[in-house]
């Protein structure tokens, strides 16, 4: 990034800060809630995913052609909501993930692979039984599922499968969700979408969900333009998600995971379906009256859009892949269809039916051309903020 363009963050703010202040600075801003305390924070399913953004922010700065990045901070914010932000200021990158995104995550995998009729090709699954914790549905805010658990005087957190390899795998998918959205994050700043955002409107940050105390966006502000740095993160965290993939087939995966994932054909599998149900928890609309209005695509047009990039990704670095990508794709959405009802939820099979065919609607298309369009058009204004220019 060009030293002018730093400026505009660095320049705002000239007094001396620790980026946990920035952080406590930015949780304001973006109204969600204060930092998490550190009784939270401190425990290991919070540590776990602070060490993974520290590795992801470290392999960031490694593995790609990046010139002067901005140091990175990541943190914890103090919101039962399903959310995440990105944020430069005074040229610290700031990425924050809700306590709700954590407990949220780790939550769904547990349940499902507790429940033995989901994914039963993955461990002993009839070591498993059925539990109170498999009616509790889906829902993207805790306070839902907490009291619910509360009244019927059961532990917040539901307990884990029994059999040690379907645990094991359970936390691959939760890791392989939070690397999704963790990467998401350090892409908005990375790829200079923040930095394009405050040139552009003067807000220095991006949130994946809007909150009720945050400042609306300008009117000028066209979400088209929005949408179309989201896919591009999208984009990124596939690539970096990915990268199991192949991992695997090298026998190269971190420790941790081996033992679970011993084929490049079961992490595709995997990945697809940990990624698959990312996109669930977000939402399953395609609304074509308000498609437009959004910071986000619709999720499920985010969801064919990493698959239709997985693709891109497989054929151009691992073309030896392609086939089973293309194997383990519809195999695992299927199992999504059938884990959705085993844990309670709702979604119905005409639900799915009317939901395939918004997807493939021309409306939907055309949308994703002109996303699609609008990134080509503002990309290169874009650049001018990037610190990378790895183009996926
Ligand atoms: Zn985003």
């Amino acid at each position: 990034m060009p030293l002018s363009r730093l400026q505009h963050f660095t320049g705002r703010d000239l007094s001396v800060k620790t980026p946990a202040e920035l952080f406590d600075e930015g949780c304001k801003d973006w109204g969600l809630g204060p930092r998490t305390p550190e009784e939270i924070s401190k425990s290991p399913v919070f540590q776990e995913a602070a060490t993974l953004a520290d590795i992801l922010i470290r392999e960031t700065f490694r593995t790609n052609d990046i010139q002067g990045l901005v140091p990175i901070h990541f943190d914890f914010i103090h919101s039962d909501q399903m959310n995440a932000v990105a944020d430069i200021r005074a040229g610290t990158g700031l990425v924050g993930v809700t306590d709700g995104s954590i407990f949220l995550i780790t939550d769904i995998f547990r349940r499902l692979l507790s429940h033995p009729l989901v994914l039963p090709h993955i461990g002993n699954a009839p070591a498993e039984s059925i539990n109170a914790y498999h009616q509790d549905g889906i829902s993207q805010t805790c306070e839902v599922l907490a009291k619910k658990r509360a009244a019927e005087n059961r532990p917040v957190v539901p307990p884990p499968p029994n059999d040690p390899v379907r645990e094991a795998c359970a936390l691959v998918m939760s890791r392989l969700a939070l690397e999704f959205l963790i990467t998401h994050e350090l892409a908005h700043i990375v790829r200079g979408h923040v930095g394009y955002i405050y040139d552009s409107v003067g807000i220095p940050y991006m949130l994946e969900f809007r909150s009720h105390g945050m400042q609306k966006p300008p009117a000028a502000f066209d979400p088209i333009v929005r949408q179309a740095l989201e896919v591009d993160a999208d984009r990124i965290a596939v690539v970096n998600t990915l990268r199991i993939a192949n991992m695997a087939k090298e026998g190269n995966l971190r420790q941790k995971w081996n033992g679970i994932i011993s084929s490049s054909q079961e992490a595709i599998y995997i990945w697809n379906f940990a990624i698959g149900w990312l996109f669930y928890l977000w939402g399953l609309e395609v609304d074509f009256d308000e498609m437009d209005k959004y910071d986000h695509p619709p999720s499920g047009l985010r969801d064919l859009e990493a698959v239709a990039t997985a693709m891109t990704v497989m054929e151009k670095n691992w073309p030896e892949l392609l086939a089973d990508f293309k194997e383990a794709y519809p195999r695992s959405k299927h199992e999504i269809m059938r884990s959705v009802i085993a844990i309670g939820g709702t979604c119905t099979q005409s639900r799915w039916v009317e939901y395939g065919e918004a997807a493939s609607d021309n409306r939907a298309l055309q949308h994703q051309e002109l996303v699609s369009n609008t990134w080509n058009a503002i990309r290169p204004h874009v650049n001018e903020h990037s610190f990378m220019e790895l183009a996926p």
